[in-house]
């Protein structure tokens, strides 16, 4: 029987490799549904190659456009943010793996848990923002949360068998992304450009310029503290430029296991997709002799004050992770479109995390709206 798998945000960097991975495996794996956002075109092809029962595309000035592409094909085509949980609901979905970029994962990985799928999570935001309540409903539910994020598939690789070990600690590595060493002046200065330009992965806009400010391993270590059940001050993030080791897990005897391998998004979501097992991957191998330096480094907390931030947060709790994601995708966005500086960014996380005060959202719907005042805020509404 192959694994019936419903792929959102199938246009985005991580959905194409996703795509790529089970292209690679047709024989273990059906797509049932693709959902993307605006990118119809893509959609469009995605849908002729793989052949899904149901395609969602979330913006409805698109859906004619799809739905006439499609017309010939034998599928469904269903639009807006809604038809996105409804379809989760088809029995014929085994799987969701949800590529979503930002807060708009939050309710779909929510409504996969209450229709017990499992889920494949490469979106950070849904862990970050309401991990709480994730977390508590994948336990009543019986629902595994497989992670495909690089860094917590590395400790989840890393704890395999280990299921009653006792761990001291976790440890993230940091590409320390384009402006590693670089001073708080320098910082001061950099460009679009240049922030986009990532030494060793190549992802989309939003994660690059989370990768430079540090923004994205601080949200790693919340996702982390969420997904692992630990302690923020018992997760330790190092600057390994290389990318080779994705992560660490440190046991109380003090034996260290790490997961090594090349820069490529492919194993970990092949692995999450094929989990508990592990198949063939045709993709390039790692060899030591390439990579004859492999190197460690603390994180500069003071010049990357995002990471910092978000140590802060997540060690608050309640609503404060929710506010520091709200406001750095506002901010990023800003800074995206030239309206404020690099050095900006954590100054509008600070704004609005003095703005709002503590609180414990119960509901996904009230995260929900602790995210849109923060948007209103910032975007000065
Ligand atoms: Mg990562």
């Amino acid at each position: 029987m192959k694994k019936r798998i419903a792929l959102l945000g199938s246009t985005g960097s991580m959905g194409v490799q996703a795509l790529e991975v089970m292209a690679q495996h047709s024989d273990m794996f059906e797509i049932e549904v693709l959902a993307a956002y605006s990118n119809a075109d893509l959609l469009i092809e995605q849908a002729k190659q793989f052949n899904p029962n149901a395609v969602v595309i979330v913006q409805k000035e698109r859906y004619a456009q799809v739905q006439s592409a499609l017309a010939s094909d034998d599928v469904k085509v269903f639009a807006g943010e809604n038809s996105l949980c409804d379809i989760i609901e088809m029995d014929s979905i085994d799987m969701v793996l949800s590529c979503i970029v930002g807060i708009a994962g939050l309710k779909p990985a929510f409504r996969a848990i209450e229709c017990e799928k499992p889920l494949a999570l490469a979106n950070k935001e849904t862990l970050v923002v309401a991990g709480d309540l994730i977390t508590r409903a994948a336990r009543e539910y019986g629902v595994p949360i497989l992670p495909v994020d690089s860094e917590h598939s590395a400790i989840f690789q890393c704890l395999a068998g280990e299921f009653h070990s006792p761990i001291e600690k976790l440890i993230i590595t940091a590409s320390g992304g384009p402006f590693r060493g670089k001073s708080a002046d320098f910082l001061e200065q950099v460009t679009k450009a240049q922030a986009l330009r990532h030494p060793t992965w190549t992802m989309g806009q939003k994660i690059t310029i989370d990768s430079a400010t540090l923004m994205n391993k601080g949200l790693e270590v919340i996702e982390a503290h969420w997904l692992f059940n630990m302690p923020s001050t018992q997760i330790e993030v190092v600057v390994h430029p290389q990318s080779i080791i994705h992560s660490l897990v440190q046991f109380v005897d003090g034996s260290v296991k790490a997961q090594i391998g090349l820069p490529d998004m492919k194993l970990p979501v092949q692995y999450a997709l094929t989990y508990p097992d592990r198949v063939y991957s045709p993709n390039p191998r790692f060899s030591f002799t390439d990579y004859p330096q492999l190197t460690f480094e603390q994180p500069d907390l003071k010049t990357f004050a995002c990471l910092k931030l978000a140590y802060e947060v997540c060690c608050e709790g309640g609503n404060r992770p929710c506010v520091l994601n709200a406001a750095n995708e506002v901010a990023v966005a800003q800074f995206l479109h030239d309206k404020i500086k690099f050095t900006d960014i954590p100054k509008r996380i600070e704004k609005a995390l003095s703005s709002i005060p503590f609180a414990k959202p119960a509901s996904i719907e009230a995260y929900l709206a602790t995210d849109k005042e923060v948007r209103n805020i910032l975007n000065d509404k």
